[in-house]
């Protein structure tokens, strides 16, 4: 390759990144294919160029605030789906634990505790199938609203599929205001991971949940061996659902699962995935969620870098993330603000994007799975 040529490489690629920062910054969107130009950059300056674009559009809309999330596993294991990253699915031979809907105990210490935190939301995650009319569903509205009149953090959660309008409006009346609901990856590859339910069922469950004025929180997994254009097709689709937070999980191959053995992604694709979902999904709280100790180590804090504006903190649902006194040191280190507003229970709550107009309040938290 020629110098001239190697120059014109050198400034054509930045130049391109940044036209298309410049548009995002200033409102515009970024189309699938000029989005997958960004997913092929393979050039580790080039993926510097981009995270900072990704730290430069978060710093634009989301200041310098990180939101802080936390869960409380409230059904585990024996679940009846295939999903093939997860330890909690009956399917597989994982050793992880076993239990079935918790008490108001163990809830409430998680709420306190989140509290404890400065942690806002506490999202109620139950491993199972889904939800419907009967005396569970009365249940787990007990369980919210047990956690509203704590008033200590809001109650969010991540119950699995909603087979119809009235469970959803059911959660609504319970005091729900944000329901966690991974998309998990694009259509194309859902198939990959997931045969006892599908993509369309997800999508027909978040249209209940958007129907009865709960918000949605929903991302994915990467690094399950979908492609970069499956990763793409993933933020696509979520900015097409609106989904108010976005959980991004990294796997962490689980002992046991179909996917133990599954290669890591390096930790710059990671990194690049993150900038690339802020470019697509430039106001939205992206949240770094499951597997980010174990896979991205040292770089862990360059998600901010990337365009992250939301971490989950305490412990992920059948593994163990870094001290929340960690997490916090981390974000004083980066000049980054933990966003301790505290929890009102007077208050509507929200997500904390941007759009005022579709979003008309300001919080919410997230989920990994179900
Ligand atoms: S991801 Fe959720 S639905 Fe799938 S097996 Fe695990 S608990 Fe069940």
């Amino acid at each position: 390759m020629s110098a001239a040529k190697v120059d014109a490489n050198v400034s054509e690629i930045p130049a391109r990144i940044a036209e298309l920062g410049q548009r995002v910054l200033g409102g515009g969107q970024v189309t699938r294919e000029e989005a997958l130009e960004l997913f092929a950059l393979e050039d580790s300056a080039d993926i510097h160029t981009l995270l900072s674009w990704g730290n430069r559009i978060r710093e634009h809309f989301k200041g310098n605030k990180i939101h802080l999330c936390s869960i409380v596993n409230a059904k585990a294991g024996a679940c009846s789906e295939n999903c093939s990253f997860c330890s909690q699915s009956a399917a597989y031979q994982t050793g992880s634990p076993r239990y079935s809907f918790v008490d108001p105990e163990p809830v409430a210490e998680a709420g306190e505790e989140a509290n404890r935190n400065g942690v806002t939301a506490v999202g109620l995650v139950a491993a199972w199938r889904g939800l419907k009319e009967g005396p569970m569903l009365d249940e787990v509205c007990d369980r919210i609203r047990e956690m509203k009149d704590q008033g200590q953090t809001r109650p969010d959660a991540s119950l699995g599929l909603i087979e119809s309008q009235e469970v959803a409006n059911r959660l609504k009346e319970a005091g729900l205001e944000c329901y966690g609901h991974n998309l998990e990856s694009s259509e194309r590859f859902f198939p990959e991971h997931c045969t006892t339910h599908t993509f369309e069922d997800r999508l027909r469950t978040i249209g209940f949940l958007k129907k009865a004025g709960i918000k949605i929180c929903s991302g994915g997994i990467i690094g399950m061996g979908e492609t970069r254009e499956d990763r793409c097709d993933l933020a696509m689709s979520l900015r097409e659902i609106d989904a108010s937070v976005v959980p991004v999980n990294i796997l962490n191959p689980i002992e046991g699962t179909p996917l133990e053995k599954q290669e890591p992604l390096p930790p710059l694709e990671i990194l690049k995935t993150i900038a690339c979902f802020r470019f697509i999904l430039p106001r939205k709280e992206i949240m770094i969620a499951g597997g980010r100790t174990v896979n991205l180590r040292d770089l862990q804090c360059m998600v901010f870098q990337a365009g992250a504006s939301a971490l989950m903190v305490g412990n992920y649902l059948t593994t163990l993330n870094q001290p929340v006194e960690k997490d916090l040191q981390m974000l004083r280190d980066l000049g980054l603000d933990p966003d301790w507003t505290e929890f009102d229970p007077n208050d509507a709550g929200g997500c904390g994007c941007d759009e005022k107009e579709s979003c008309a309040t300001t919080e919410v938290s997230e989920t990994v799975m179900a």
